[in-house]
């Protein structure tokens, strides 16, 4: 057995790996990208794999995390604060996963735009 293969090999194997690293990290910050501020609030989320995860909007004055309220007649869905007893943000359209499906959209259109690159940096 040639250990000049051996070792080659191993190099080579250890520059992979870098490179791998390298490309991995460059293409994929947006995992960096967990908060932002949308519909006039600040909103907080995880990535699991490509998916959001624990997407959350927070009052602006106290940081708590909002609540929200479903208005089945006039399709809206109302964000309140607990701790202020005040609304802080209104999504038109449906009710609460159908705002939630537009925030993710929002924040997937921000990814495929590298708008977010701005809001990481
Ligand atoms: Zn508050």
């Amino acid at each position: 057995m040639n250990y000049t293969y051996i070792a080659l090999g191993m190099g080579l194997f250890v520059i992979c790996l870098i490179l791998y690293y390298a490309f991995f990290m460059t293409k994929e910050d947006f995992y960096k990208y967990t908060q932002d501020n949308l519909y006039e609030v600040p909103w907080r989320w995880e990535w699991k794999k490509k998916e959001i995860v624990n997407l959350k909007c927070h009052c602006l004055e106290c940081g708590e995390t909002l609540v929200y309220e479903n208005d089945y007649l006039l399709h809206k869905t109302y964000f309140l604060c607990p701790s202020c007893e005040s609304q802080k943000a209104v999504i038109g359209g449906g009710d609460s996963k159908y705002a939630f499906g537009i925030i993710k959209r929002e924040i997937n259109r921000k990814i495929r735009t590298k708008e977010y690159k701005d809001l990481i940096s």
